[in-house]
């Protein structure tokens, strides 16, 4: 366990600290030493074992939910949502402002590190499955983890569950029958579904999330205690920034490098990570990592060392990148395609990776600002837009083809890849490829069975390359 827990960047004072409390919660989730094997090979195989910040996340995110985890026997509020990320701000202002709440997204930090680490979601997926998120109904296998930790008494204490309905109706369908078998209290973020075909059209619907996020203000404020408002924001953000002005420069060097400094499924750790709430410690120790992975990025970046050969091709993954099985994107590097960006990373109108921020959109208090922060998303937005940001980001950023998982058990995202696919290829002249997979469940959809097809695409956008050239 030791040699583990340095792996994961634990310094030897820390290891002596923390073992107790890990060990406690790796016994509930039945982490046994042959676990631990395991994860020390994934973390050789599919984490870049050499880069020191990247091992620091990895530790930041075990003590996370080890916190997360005890959070009920150590008496704190705890505070849970989930993706997508509309109540970070509101959750880390409660967070940081005190030691007595706790505020996080349970099932992700499950995924990343039960799921990404050590390949043991099996069982929570399949207690789900003998509950009411039946095997062989296409139920969404992200739900099914929510669902599975409640049933195998895994989740959290949680004194109020935030519900975003932004995506999908599944989730706070889902989250409803959650609150009724487990007598969890839930509060919901409605979605407006008037989402627009055009830039203008967004301004519509700010004006509705930035009142369904001020009432989540609210409601939270009554449950922690006292007022979650605008100058705990602010500072929470503050506290939050240079996590996000280092990640953001990880991003920019691994979209305008070539070879591609780092894999994509270690990026999009990195990014959910830090778009999650966290505890003050942890963001702490989350701002020195991302300072310290930047300065190693940078270091490969200027030996021109990557993950796949300088002049590979370059793909845009959508919509995002697996946080539970890493195994999909790794092996798609190890056929020499290059997953430097992801949709879920990517904004309307053009694709860019900055929001923009007119004189109408800049917001008059940090709520509208997440608000408009929120619709600009491209996986937040109507087809139409999704379309004309994925054509803006193929062209910005150079690249030879997109990936579009057909992620056939959710409600949201399985609706759209033909007709983005068709549209996409039209507008850009670039191979699109819909891979028919499943992002949160390992269980159906392994590497070696997806191999044939990706090389299939590998050759097709090296043909179209040299044509190109
Ligand atoms: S169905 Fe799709 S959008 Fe809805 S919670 Fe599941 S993964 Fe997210």
């Amino acid at each position: 366990m030791k040699k583990f827990l340095e792996l994961c960047g634990f310094e030897p004072a820390e290891i002596d600290a923390e073992l107790p409390r890990i060990q406690k919660v790796f016994d509930m989730f039945g982490i046994n030493q042959e676990d631990i094997e395991r994860g020390k090979d994934r973390i050789n195989k599919f984490w870049d074992p050499e880069l020191k910040g990247l091992a620091k996340i990895r530790g930041l995110a075990r003590r996370e939910l080890v916190d997360t985890i005890l959070a009920r026997e150590e008496n704190k509020i705890n505070v849970c949502a989930s993706l997508p990320s509309a109540t970070t701000d509101i959750l880390n202002a409660a967070s940081f402002h005190s030691d007595n709440v706790r505020a996080t997204y349970p099932d992700v930090l499950v995924l990343m590190v039960m799921g990404y680490l050590f390949d043991k979601l099996d069982p929570i997926l399949e207690a789900a499955e003998e509950h009411f998120l039946r095997p062989g109904a296409a139920q969404c296998s992200l739900l099914q983890v929510r669902l599975g930790l409640n049933v195998l008494g895994l989740y959290p204490k949680c004194d109020l569950l935030m519900s975003m309905g932004s995506l999908c109706d599944a989730l706070p369908k889902c989250d409803e029958a959650l609150g009724l078998y487990f007598n969890i209290p839930v509060h919901y973020i409605n979605c407006c579904q008037d989402r627009g075909a055009d830039w203008e059209d967004l301004y519509r619907s700010k004006d509705f999330y930035t009142n369904e996020i001020k009432k989540a203000q609210k409601k939270v404020s009554e449950v922690v205690g006292f007022e979650v408002d605008n100058d705990k924001v602010n500072e929470a953000r503050r506290i939050r920034r240079d996590a996000a002005i280092y990640a953001n420069n990880i991003f920019d060097l691994v979209v305008n490098s070539d070879p591609v400094p780092m894999s994509a499924a270690c990026l999009q750790y990195i990014r959910i990570f830090r778009a999650m709430p966290v505890g003050r410690k942890t963001q702490d120790g989350l701002n020195e990592a991302n300072k310290l992975l930047f300065e190693e990025i940078q270091e490969r970046v200027n030996r021109g060392v990557g993950v796949v050969e300088k002049g590979a091709p370059r793909i845009l993954y959508a919509p995002l990148v697996s946080l539970a099985d890493p195994s999909i994107t790794n092996m798609i590097e190890e056929l020499g395609i290059a997953i430097p960006l992801s949709e879920d990373s990517i904004l309307v109108p053009d694709g860019e990776l900055r929001p923009q921020m007119d004189e109408r959109g800049r917001g008059e208090d940090p709520w509208e600002k997440v608000a408009y922060a929120l619709i600009q998303r491209s996986i937040e937005a109507s087809v139409p837009m999704r379309i004309r940001a994925i054509t803006g980001a193929v062209k910005r950023y150079h690249l030879d083809g997109v990936l579009n998982l057909f992620h056939y058990s959710c409600r949201y995202f399985a609706g759209d890849p033909l007709i983005l696919k068709d549209a996409v290829e039209k507008a850009t002249g670039v191979p699109v490829m819909v891979l028919e997979g499943d992002m949160y469940d390992p269980r159906f959809y392994t590497a070696e069975q997806l191999r044939t097809r990706v090389e299939a695409f590998g050759e097709m956008l090296r043909a179209a390359k040299v044509a190109h050239k």
